[in-house]
C-alpha cells in the first residue's frame, strides 16, 4: 500500500464527532451547552435519574458560567473591535489575534487588550467543553477506522483544526498499531528543543498540527523564559471537567492556549516551533504519496496552507467534502484534470461524505 497523507480540516471534526462547524461555531456551541443545561434542569427535578458525580445544579451552573465568560468580555469590548461573535470561528480567532498584535498597549487600550486575551481563552474553553460533551463513541471509532484503515508507519496526518479527536482515537487503538509511538514522537518534538527528536520527527511519519491544539499551552508573560515554549497537557486532563493547570510554573503568569488562526502573523516569532511543524508538512508533502483531503475548505484566508499545496504536483488527490465549491477550490490548486465522481477513471476523486468514502473503500479495499 502506498503511503498516504491525510489533511483534516474542521469539516472532518464535524462529520466524525458532530462538533460545530467553523461557520457558526459560537452560536452552535452555545446552543449545545444550553441543551445540556436544560437536560440538567430536568434532572434537578428528577433526582433519582442523577448519573453525575456532582449535582446537576452545580454542573448547570458551571456550564452557564462558560457561556457567560464568552459573552461578557465581548460586550465590554464590542465598541472597540471590528468583529462580531457571529463571524466564522476561524475569522473570529484571526481578528482577535490581529487586534492583539496591533494597537492595544497603554491606558484604556491595555484594558481592552486584557479583555481580548480573556475572550480568546474563554472561546477555547467553549471549544473544550463542546469536545468534552462529544466523547468518542464506538460509532465514531468505526468511522475513523473506515477513514484510516490500517495506519502504517509512513502515513502522515496533517490537521488544520484544533481538536484532539485523532489523538484520542490513536490512544484508543494504541495496542494494535504503530501510531502510539509516532504520537509520542510528535509530542516529544513539540515539547523539547532537541535536535535528535526534531530530526527523527522529520524522517518518520506522524502527526502535524499546523494550527496548534486544544491541549497545547504557553506562558503569557513575554518576560518569562517559557514564553516561546509549548507545553502539552495530557489529553485526559484537557478533557476533564476540572480545568488543567492554568498558571506558568516558572513565573506564575496565566497560561494561554496555543491556537494559531489561518492568518498566521506573529506566531512564528512567538512560537518558533511552528517552523519545525511547517517544515515537516512541506517535506512530507514533497515526498509524495496519496493525498486525502477531508473537511478542509482551503479558504482564501488560509494563505500558508494554500501556498504549501499549490507547489505540489499530484497524480491522485481524494477530496471528501459535501461542498462543490470546496471540491473545485481544492482541485484548482493542483494542475490537473476535471474532478471525477466514483467509478470514473480519472485519478482525482471526490466523495461528498465520509460514508460514501467508507462504502467505496469496503468494496475496493486496495483501490483507494
Ligand atoms: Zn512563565
Amino acid at each position: 500500500m502506498p503511503r498516504r497523507i491525510f489533511i483534516l480540516g474542521a469539516g472532518a471534526s464535524h462529520e466524525i464527532f458532530g462538533l460545530p462547524l467553523i461557520e457558526n461555531f459560537v452560536e452552535e456551541a452555545v446552543q449545545k451547552i444550553e441543551c445540556k443545561i436544560d437536560l440538567l434542569n430536568n434532572e434537578i427535578h428528577n433526582t433519582h435519574k442523577n448519573t453525575l458525580k456532582i449535582s446537576p445544579r452545580e454542573e448547570a451552573f458551571r456550564l452557564r458560567k462558560i457561556v457567560e465568560r464568552v459573552n461578557h468580555p465581548f460586550k465590554d469590548i464590542s465598541g472597540y473591535v471590528p468583529f462580531r461573535l457571529s463571524q466564522p470561528f476561524e475569522e473570529l480567532m484571526s481578528d482577535i489575534e490581529l487586534s492583539l498584535d496591533s494597537n492595544f498597549s497603554a491606558g484604556e487600550n491595555a484594558e481592552i487588550k486584557y479583555k481580548l486575551q480573556e475572550l480568546r481563552t474563554n472561546l477555547i474553553e467553549l471549544i473544550q467543553e463542546v469536545l468534552r460533551m462529544t466523547a468518542i463513541t464506538s460509532e465514531q471509532i468505526g468511522r475513523l477506522n473506515g477513514l484510516f484503515g490500517v495506519l502504517i508507519n509512513e502515513d502522515v496526518v496533517i490537521t488544520t483544526n484544533y481538536d484532539v479527536g485523532f489523538e484520542c482515537y490513536v490512544k484508543h487503538k494504541d495496542k494494535d498499531n504503530v501510531w502510539g509511538d509516532l504520537l509520542g514522537l510528535s509530542d516529544a518534538a513539540i515539547r523539547k528543543d532537541d535536535d535528535d527528536f526534531a530530526n527523527e520527527y522529520l524522517s518518520e511519519g506522524g502527526l502535524v498540527k499546523l494550527h496548534g491544539s486544544l491541549n497545547w499551552t504557553s506562558c503569557s508573560s513575554p518576560k518569562c523564559a517559557k514564553y516561546k515554549q509549548i507545553d502539552i497537557v495530557d489529553i485526559g486532563k484537557c478533557l476533564s471537567s476540572s480545568r488543567p493547570p492554568s498558571v506558568c510554573g516558572a513565573c506564575g503568569f496565566p497560561k494561554e492556549p496555543v491556537i494559531v488562526p489561518p492568518v498566521i502573523n506573529k506566531q512564528f516569532e512567538r512560537w518558533p516551533k511552528f517552523g519545525l511543524l511547517w517544515r515537516k508538512a512541506a517535506e512530507e508533502l514533497r515526498k509524495g504519496g496519496d493525498l486525502i483531503i477531508f473537511g478542509f475548505s482551503a479558504s482564501p484566508m488560509d494563505l500558508h496552507m494554500r501556498w504549501l499545496l499549490q507547489r505540489l504536483e499530484r497524480e491522485k488527490v481524494t477530496v471528501i467534502d459535501p461542498s462543490f465549491e470546496t471540491r473545485d477550490r481544492i482541485f484548482s490548486l493542483f494542475p490537473i484534470r476535471k474532478p471525477a465522481r466514483i467509478g470514473q477513471s480519472e485519478r482525482h476523486i471526490w466523495y461528498s461524505s465520509l460514508d460514501e468514502y467508507i462504502a467505496k473503500s469496503r468494496s475496493e479495499p486496495s483501490g483507494l
